[in-house]
């Protein structure tokens, strides 16, 4: 593969958004399976990669490959400058204050679970309440339910309506002046439901609870803005944003990162270590124990780079009118029953169908060369809130084009 002309993230010049301009930036795209071309309508799971994001990848190791921080050589200088750059390039994509509230974590699951033994542990205790809403994924109830059991804190959580939508007066009624956490989804992998995450976050805040948003399922489709959806803590994966996986990010206040313990420890979050007393560096580098993810941390910056030259709003636009299609498609064909009808839905579109296990409905569908989820998509409350313990979930990305959902619906209506 050529070797890109200079390393870095920087954002590129913007182009006008055109899905079928974006397709060629994605080689696996051109992949066919058994024959087939291969449609990809799995995204809310993982989204596939631009050359940008191979490439650097490829430069780093061809290039810049070397630990972080610790050795004073050249390449130690090139690999700390390309993570740090991509520490800014994360900054910058979600509008935090500062790099010292960018955290490279594992993904969100990892993200969650820092705060949860972290913050979690020091901050809650019996007799507190945890809230977090019927909506989750597992990564998002887990750690909570958890934590509540070590502690003696309750879990509680906010009901949603018939058709995904959290039941804003009954938040309200469930926010206390027990409740000293609140957890929610800016996007619900299982049925597409968008959240007053803005509202919800300040009233939790008004009620004196600290807030975390699971942005795992908005950061590829709604602009993130930290500053303005005021969270303490906003976590999201690269490989749901076109970067690599392993590697994810957990934003967080500085003032709120402050009050957090060590949540690993080892090398790289340490200033200096006797056997009588350790002084810790300051956050980020507290959260960062031992050899991170350093390559994929600069592949996410390319990605974050990659997809603000295409601008959010104009593929939010975009991705709207294909679930806008794909639901009206879907609902005109007989026996066909979408799961959740959100007032705002992003992403994906959940369904099945009558007298087809879902299970089956996805291998029929990979017969056509069409990848989509079925399962539980590690949401089991919320499906089964809506009445069903699996749907068929396709998910779309910037890349997916109309002719996708068309051949989505031929395979469907075959069934
Ligand atoms: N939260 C949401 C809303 C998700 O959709 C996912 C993954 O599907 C996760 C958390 C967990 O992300 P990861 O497996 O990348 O840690």
């Amino acid at each position: 593969a050529p070797v890109p002309a200079k390393a870095g993230n920087a954002p590129t010049t913007p182009r006008d958004f055109n899905a079928n301009l974006a397709r060629r930036d994605f080689p696996i795209l051109a992949e066919r399976v058994d024959g087939k071309p291969l449609v990809w309508l799995d995204n809310a799971a993982t989204t596939h990669k631009p050359r940008a994001v191979i490439d650097r990848l490829s430069y780093f190791y061809e290039h810049e490959n070397s630990n972080i921080h610790r050795a004073a050589h050249t390449l130690a200088a090139r690999a700390s400058d390309a993570y740090e750059g991509a520490r800014e390039q994360v900054r910058h994509f979600i509008n935090a204050g500062s790099v010292d509230e960018i955290v490279f974590v594992r993904g969100t699951t990892e993200a969650i679970n820092l705060v949860a033994d972290s913050w979690g542990r020091t901050h809650i205790g019996a007799g507190d309440e945890i809230l977090i809403t019927h909506l989750e994924h597992h990564a998002n109830i887990v750690p909570w339910f958890r934590l509540a059991k070590a502690t003696g804190a309750k879990l509680k959580i906010a009901p949603v309506d018939d058709k995904g939508d959290i039941i804003i007066e009954d938040y309200a009624l469930l926010l206390g002046p027990r409740t000293k956490l609140v957890s929610l989804t800016q996007v619900a992998n299982a049925i597409g439901t968008v959240t007053p995450a803005h509202l919800m976050v300040a009233m939790a805040h008004a009620a004196g609870a600290r807030v975390l948003v699971d942005g795992a399922q908005s950061v590829s489709h709604l602009r993130s803005d930290v500053l303005a959806l005021d969270a303490d803590w906003f976590v999201f994966s690269g490989h749901k944003v076109f970067g690599p996986t392993g590697i994810g990010v957990l934003y967080g206040k500085k003032h709120v990162l402050d009050e957090m313990p060590p949540y690993q420890s080892g090398g790289n979050m340490i200033a200096d270590v006797t056997f009588e007393e350790i002084r810790y560096q300051p956050v980020p580098s507290l959260f960062e124990a031992g050899t991170g993810n350093i390559a994929d941390a600069v592949g996410l910056g390319a990605a974050l780079a990659y997809l603000e030259q295409w601008g959010l709003e104009a593929v939010t636009a975009h991705e709207h009118a294909l679930i806008e299609d794909c639901s009206r498609q879907l609902s005109a064909v007989s026996g066909v029953r979408i799961i959740g009808n959100p007032r705002e839905r992003a992403g994906v579109v959940s369904f099945v169908m009558d007298g087809m296990k879902t299970e089956d409905i996805g291998k029929a569908l990979s017969n056509d060369g069409i990848a989509v989820r079925s399962g539980h998509h590690c949401a089991q409350p919320i499906l089964r809130r809506l009445g069903v313990e699996t749907s068929v979930r396709p998910s779309f990305a910037l890349y997916n084009t109309h002719a996708d959902v068309d051949a989505l619906i031929r395979s469907v209506r075959k069934l």
